[in-house]
């Protein structure tokens, strides 16, 4: 269950406490009196925004996933591997632990996460409830926390600073494609606005 926002908040910079009071969309509220920002509200088309946003996120991930992620030439031979491949390899070289953790932080939660959204705030839009929408509305907030593409991508980004002195390496389109793909999900799940979502659930029962 979400729980609802407190009654009263405390000034960040200066330590006064103000009730809070509902705000129009978009609005802001200001501390009395040191104008620091206490919080604000979402703006009204802050869903449209997450699921524009959740739409180039779920093309950048299946990209990512189709094309090789980085090509290496040792010695002249070449090598090139798919997210998927490398867990496949991961699981072929008894490091079974380390595959399946791969594959449900970077492949599994974050394609979940994705497909629930945009699944979600598309029948919102059409003024429909989706079917499933509530559970999965609280799946996607229990699962967020196991979505690790950011982790993933720096990981490989450090990982391939170490390989430059033994490999010739070739990014490939799908490492580009992670890179966006980590900014599209922070920016959706940023841009979501769950209270808007429940309420529109609840209006269209
Ligand atoms: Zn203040």
């Amino acid at each position: 269950m979400e729980t609802p926002p407190a009654a009263f908040v405390a000034c960040l910079e200066c330590d006064l406490l103000h009730r809070r009071t509902p705000l129009p969309p978009g609005g802001e509220a200001r501390c009395k009196r040191c104008g620091a920002r206490l919080y604000r509200a979402a703006p009204a088309d802050a869903n449209e925004r997450a699921l524009a946003l959740a739409l180039t996120a779920c093309i950048l991930f299946i990209v990512a996933n189709a094309y090789p992620i980085v090509g290496l030439d040792v010695q002249g031979v070449r090598n090139s591997a798919t997210l998927f491949g490398a867990v496949e390899s991961l699981w072929d070289d008894e490091a079974r632990a380390v595959a399946v953790l791969v594959f449900v932080t970077t492949i599994l939660v974050p394609a979940a996460e994705l497909i629930g959204l945009t699944w979600v705030l598309l029948a919102l839009r059409q003024g429909e409830r989706g079917y499933g929408a509530v559970p999965l509305l609280h799946f996607i907030e229990s699962v967020k926390p196991w979505a690790m593409v950011e982790v993933f991508v720096l990981g490989v980004l450090v990982s391939l600073v170490k390989l430059a002195h033994i490999a010739i390496i070739e990014p490939g389109v799908a490492l580009f494609s992670f890179g966006g793909l980590m900014l599209f999900i922070a920016a959706a799940s940023a841009a979501f606005d769950p209270d808007a979502a429940w309420s529109q659930l609840e209006a269209t029962q």
